[in-house]
């Protein structure tokens, strides 16, 4: 079995999380007879420096031929003086919509050996914490019409809230095959006793969820979700919610696992493609330091190899690695407590890569 992934590593400490990621690729590929054909492709500062463009078509081109795309990080101090549309940033607005990734899925795991890392009380994370925030990428209001006019009250600003049958759907089916896979829940966040945008979706998510009937679903208003997250998160599994919604959510639950050093993400489009990333940025402060944390990213290749290729076992096998060096207590310098010896990047990728030998 081969598989075609098109790399971008990008800027700052992109190129150091990729190197380390690619090597567990590989390892994963020796151990259960799996090719991975990898295409680096420019996107980013690097692609401005190396062609005026920060995501250039050659590179939309390789990911779109490709079955998945794995990003390290793009920007830097270095581009910062640019105007808004020319940033390397851009690149990830670009491919997101270029690549169709209308889902966005952020987990917020807490593994058992970094809960000293959790801003919450012991007893509300006992056991670890495992959610998944699906958040719709590419509608609502930050798609919606927006304008500025002149109105007996001054001047007045709207962006428009909308959402399609289409759109709802789509996304409330990524949650609910999400949580087949998963512990059979699903919360759909909205606002429906206020906003009639949210009454359609509370409408069509009720309607995709008779598809399920072995899923559980509830409904939460996005103010108290917000709440439940940090009374009582362990009740969750999977939270499906809108573009405005989710990226708020999607934070606020990631923050309860600690480091940003941590966290992984992917965006999908129809079909299992999709963008696995890790939710840092490019960290110019460390880049060449060798200090960052490729456990993000090695989690994210763990995301694409489940969702993507619909390896489970060899997904399963690059977590259990990951949690084997946090057990064995290995930290990079991010999760470290005060006084604890740390390693760098390359030694986390060789604990990793040893621990999936075995
Ligand atoms: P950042 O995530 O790069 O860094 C925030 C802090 O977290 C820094 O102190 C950094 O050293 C630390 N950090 C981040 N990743 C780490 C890791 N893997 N291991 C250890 N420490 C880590 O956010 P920022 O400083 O706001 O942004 C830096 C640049 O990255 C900016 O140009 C920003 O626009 C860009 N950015 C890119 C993405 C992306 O490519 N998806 C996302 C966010 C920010």
């Amino acid at each position: 079995m081969n598989y075609k992934i098109a790399v971008i590593p990008g800027d700052g400490i992109g190129p150091e999380v990729i190197e380390q990621t690619r090597r567990v690729l590989e390892v994963i590929g020796e151990k259960y007879g799996y090719t991975f054909d990898f295409t680096e492709v420019l996107a980013g500062g690097c692609a401005i420096d190396a062609t005026g463009q920060c995501l250039p078509e050659e590179t939309v081109e390789i990911c779109k031929a490709s079955d998945a795309v794995l990003l390290g990080a793009v920007g830097g101090p270095k581009w910062d003086h640019l105007p808004g549309a020319e940033r390397p940033e851009m690149a990830l607005l670009g491919l997101r919509g270029k690549l169709g990734l209308f889902a966005n899925l952020r987990p917020a795991m807490l593994f058992e050996e970094l809960a000293d890392a959790c801003p919450l009380k012991p007893e509300l994370v006992s056991g670890g914490l495992d959610i998944v925030v699906v958040r719709e990428l590419t509608g609502g209001i930050y798609f919606g019409e927006k304008g500025i006019k002149e109105t007996d009250k001054g001047t007045a600003a709207y962006d428009v809230e909308e959402y399609s049958e289409m759109e709802v759907r789509r996304i409330a089916r990524v949650a609910f095959d999400m949580a087949m896979k998963r512990n059979r829940k699903v919360t759909s966040v909205d606002k429906a006793n206020v906003l009639e945008s949210s009454r359609l979706w509370r409408r069509i998510v009720n309607e995709v969820a008779q598809d399920y009937p072995e899923v559980e679903l509830n409904h939460f208003y996005v103010d108290n979700a917000a709440m439940q997250l940090v009374r009582g998160p362990k009740q969750f599994d999977v939270i499906v919610t809108s573009n405005i919604f989710g990226d708020i959510l999607s934070d606020e639950a990631s923050q309860v696992t600690g480091s940003i050093g941590m966290l992984p993400s992917a965006s999908l489009a129809t079909g299992n493609f999709g963008m696995y990333e890790p939710v840092h940025g490019s960290a110019p402060d460390i880049a060449g330091t060798d200090t960052a944390n490729p456990m993000a990213t090695i989690l994210s290749a763990a995301m694409m190899l489940r969702y993507t290729f619909g390896l489970l076992e060899a997904a399963d096998d690059i977590e259990a690695a990951v949690q084997k060096v946090l057990a064995d207590g290995w930290r990079t310098a991010d999760i470290a407590k005060p006084g604890e010896a740390v390693i760098g990047t390359k030694e986390c990728g060789d604990r990793i890569v040893e621990a999936i030998r075995g």
